[in-house]
């Protein structure tokens, strides 16, 4: 078998899709995106296309390599996305050959099915009650939402307040029925993050995500031990080189690789065994759409250490699109009781209606993410 043609799709509401045609007529479906830069990602997937045109698909462990380590320069999120959409097609393809779902040949699941949650609240958390009554109608029993908006690397004690009043009005209307995390998004500098984990302890939410910068991951292990909440990061990390400084730091207890961001399916199995190894869980990263999402949940199905899946069904981002829009078999993707069943389909599990796809592709809008500024002007972290 060998690789004819790659074709991507930019399609609302800021993802891309990625088809990798083979001359045995079996196609793969990846999502090759990193959120604001898609264009920048689909240069690299075509670049990259070089080393794949006129190759066998199913040698993904050769191809892996020919990507990573043939262009002298690696690793970021640029590079890595455009590695881990043609990843996640190239197994869509093995599997389809084989008429075997990915998991099953990376040695099978070891769960039936995967918890998961979705979002609550968009950039500015408001309306944070009715988003939990929302996502419980559609099957949700956790969820994640904002911890902060713009916070100074001092902030008021109003603000600490402010930020505080949200999440005390979960537990006094919902008691213990629902789980959220707390995502600070790097919002948050290290003094201010101390703050807000003191206060939000005795809330009791399931972690918190991002409490500062990955970029400042050395100060995680300092973090945990002002707190007992479990810390989380991994979406603004890449590879195994950037996990594995983490690891050794100390101080995430879950670890959030974004399988269309760090490598891929082959990549990100290899990042949660190393997670495994150091007693780290694992809760994959996806805000995005239904081909990252069924990559991730390949990726979740045979790692021991995966508690949590990330998905965008009802995400703020979502303008234009939702999550299944663009399958024709969402009854996949149905969320019972907080859990998603493992799916039995060939491949990734996913069935891409290509002419909506297509479609979509013809006036899809360039997403940036706002650039926000503090009260005196000076650029914020969104
Ligand atoms: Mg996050």
């Amino acid at each position: 078998m060998k690789i004819t043609r790659l074709t991507t799709f930019r399609v609302p509401p800021r993802w891309m899709f990625l088809k990798i045609e083979t001359d045995e007529g079996i196609t793969g479906w990846g999502e090759p995106v990193i959120e604001g830069r898609a264009r920048t990602v689909e240069a690299a997937v075509h670049e990259l296309s070089e080393y794949l045109v006129g190759q066998d698909p199913r040698s993904i462990n050769d191809l892996w390599q020919v990507m990573y380590r043939g262009g002298f320069y690696r690793g970021g999120p640029i590079l890595m996305s455009a590695i881990a959409g043609i990843d996640q097609a190239l197994w869509d393809i093995l599997g389809k050959s084989m008429n075997r779902p990915v998991y099953a040949l990376l040695g099978g699941r070891l769960r039936d099915r995967m918890k998961t949650y979705c979002w609550v609240g968009g950039d500015r958390p408001g309306e944070i009650v009715e988003g939990i009554h929302r996502a419980r109608a559609m099957g949700f029993d956790t969820v994640k939402m904002n911890g902060t908006e713009e916070f100074a690397r001092v902030e008021s004690h109003a603000a600490v307040d402010r930020a505080l009043e949200k999440f005390a009005l979960i537990r006094s209307t919902f008691g213990n029925t629902v789980d959220f995390g707390i995502d600070f998004h790097g919002r948050v500098s290290l003094p201010m993050a101390k703050v807000l984990l003191r206060e939000l302890e005795p809330l009791r939410p399931l972690f918190v995500e991002e409490p500062v910068l990955a970029e400042h991951c050395e100060q995680y292990a300092k973090l945990a031990e002002h707190t007992a909440i479990p810390l989380a990061a991994g979406e603004r990390m890449f590879s195994r080189p950037e996990f594995k400084r983490v690891f050794e730091a100390g101080g995430i207890s879950i670890l959030q690789p974004d399988v269309s961001h760090a490598g891929g399916i082959t990549e990100c199995v290899r990042i949660a065994a190393m997670a495994e190894a150091y007693d780290v869980a694992l809760a994959p990263h996806c805000p995005l759409g239904p081909v990252a999402l069924a990559a991730c949940l390949q990726v979740d199905l045979v790692s021991h250490n995966a508690v949590f899946q990330e998905q965008s069904m009802g995400i703020h981002y979502n303008q234009g699109a939702e999550l299944l829009d663009y399958v024709s078999n969402p009854e996949d993707f149905r969320v019972k009781d907080g859990f998603v069943a493992a799916s039995e389909k060939p491949g990734l599990g996913v069935e891409i209606d290509e002419e909506r796809v297509v479609a979509a592709s013809r006036n899809a809008p360039d997403w940036r993410n706002p650039v926000w500024r503090h009260a005196d002007g000076s650029v914020a972290e969104w």
